[in-house]
């Protein structure tokens, strides 16, 4: 086993959140190391593969902090952790100046307003990943270069595996590199920052779908819950790990890279029906699509799951996105049904005509009569506007449910320190991003923002372990 020299700060992953954390921590005068599994110069992670959009449940992080952890409990149906909630709201608009200082660039996508930090430049808009010299990218390798001029330093191909304790406390690191060297890296603080667990079949297994291979990874895949297998190791408590950011995506995405991430599909199906296999409708579409998907992945077969619509839905919210369904979808080579009559699309479909053919009679009549929260399972309309599927042509879209990353995770303290279960805190251990929970999730699968939630408390932990050293 090789020692390191000792670290002010050890960082476990080179993510937004994780390379946040270390140049806060450097710029604060703290010798920061950050270890990143990933071996390659441009190390995949779902930082640099994301969309780059800084928001908070598609707000603009300006808006005042009140109003933010208004809208964080809205978008958790009051379930997130009110400290947590305060902590991002208040500070969302000090993380993007902070990004800025930094050296990032950011764009405003036109007048929507959600869309007002966008990491620069802007994917284009296409199908597929694209994700090279994108502002995703180029941030994380401005935040690298501006660590490493403050004497920090980022190493690629060392996976943590395990963490040093004395005391209860953590201090320091145990990794092993690509080529099989067992290192000890000592240090007054360790921040975990690897990105939650959704690439880790065995636990998607336990706690979010019984057939987690029938879940499209819609990311780069290296969370597989590092983490919290080490922060568990050490006593942290853990929020419930049943929820998953994500997004409906074409059945295709199995087979065809260009259509996966993008389009995301949730415009489409959750402006009409979203049925199984027996051509049934099985989950509220109104709550949205990240809810969606998260139902997709509960069915038994979560492969079975397809959008139906009309003329009006794929010309009208089949165009909303950024990067829309219509026409990206055909553009990427995926499956869309279209048929002159229902009968001929369930024929497509191979559903049950008659069912399908009563499942949308029952959805259209109670549109009509307004009384779609009566149906089963019930349709809100409070998020999203639900419309008829009533004119021809019909079409139908192959469903899958694309797992991004998972929202439940290690439990945290506003200033990133995590805690057991009694509330206490386990000294000189951090986590920060997609491996904590108690913000997003919860039973209506609210999401939040992983970009913003990772850059905030990534700088609020570095600067409470500044704090605590001095
Ligand atoms: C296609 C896509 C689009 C997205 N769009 C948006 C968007 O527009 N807005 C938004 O807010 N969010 C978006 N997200 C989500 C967002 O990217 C994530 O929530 C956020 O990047 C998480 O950051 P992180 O630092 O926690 O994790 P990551 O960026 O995943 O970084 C974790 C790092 O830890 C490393 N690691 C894992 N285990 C170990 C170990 N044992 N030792 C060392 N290193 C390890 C990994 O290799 C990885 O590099 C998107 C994600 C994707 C995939």
């Amino acid at each position: 086993m090789i020692q390191h020299e000792a670290s002010d700060v050890v960082v476990i992953g080179g993510g937004l959140g994780g390379l946040s954390a270390a140049l806060r921590a450097a710029q604060l005068g703290l010798r920061a190391t950050v270890l990143e599994r990933g071996q390659d110069e441009l190390y995949l992670c779902n930082s640099r593969f994301s969309g780059g959009i800084l928001h908070i449940a598609q707000h603009n992080v300006l808006e005042p902090a009140d109003q933010l952890e208004r809208v964080i409990l809205d978008a958790t149906l009051g379930e997130a952790d009110l400290s947590l909630a305060k902590a991002l709201a208040l500070d969302a608009r000090r993380a993007v100046g902070w990004l800025a200082e930094a050296g990032t660039r950011f764009i405003k996508v036109g007048q929507i307003v959600w869309q007002q930090h966008v990491l620069a430049p802007p994917r284009p808009i296409t199908p597929g990943l694209d994700w090279k010299g994108r502002g995703p990218d180029v941030t994380l390798r401005t935040l690298e270069a501006a660590l490493v001029k403050l004497g920090g330093r980022l190493l690629r191909g060392t996976a943590a595996c395990g963490l040093l304790e004395r005391d209860g406390g953590c201090v320091g690191v145990e990794a092993v590199t690509s080529d099989g060297r067992q290192l000890q890296f000592p240090a007054r603080a360790v921040v975990l920052a690897d990105g939650g667990f959704q690439a880790n079949l065995e636990m998607i297994g336990k706690h979010i779908t019984a057939v987690p291979s029938r879940l499209k990874q819609r990311g780069a895949a290296t969370g597989v819950g590092d983490g919290l297998r080490m922060a568990t190791a050490l006593g942290a408590a853990i929020s419930p790990l049943n929820a998953f950011y994500g997004h409906m995506l074409s059945r295709d995405a199995f087979t065809n890279d260009k259509v996966w991430p993008y389009p995301q599909l949730d415009e489409l199906g959750t402006a009409g029906i979203v049925v199984d296999g027996a051509g049934q409708r099985f989950v509220d579409e109104g709550m949205g699509g990240v809810y969606v998907a998260n139902m997709i992945a509960r069915l038994p077969d979560p492969l079975s799951a397809w959008a139906v619509f009309d003329e009006a839905i794929w010309n009208g919210p089949g165009k909303d996105a950024r990067i829309p369904a219509n026409p990206h979808l055909v553009r990427g080579g995926g499956t869309v049904l279209q048929a002159a009559t229902l009968t001929d699309l369930a024929a497509q479909m191979q559903v049950p005509v008659e069912r399908l053919m009563l499942t949308v009679e029952q959805y259209n009549d109670a549109l009509a009569q307004g009384h779609n929260e009566q149906l089963q399972p019930r349709r809100t309309s409070t998020r999203i506007a639900a419309m008829p599927v009533r004119s021809g042509p019909f079409y139908a879209v192959p469903l899958c449910a694309g797992i991004t990353y998972t929202m439940g995770g290690i439990s945290i303290s506003a200033d990133a320190r995590v805690l057991r279960a009694s509330g206490a805190t386990i000294g000189g251990l951090y986590a920060v991003g997609a491996t904590t929970g108690g913000l997003e999730g919860g039973s209506g699968a609210g999401y939040v923002g992983g970009l913003i939630k990772a850059a905030t408390f990534g700088i609020r932990a570095a600067e409470d372990i500044a704090r605590a050293l001095r």
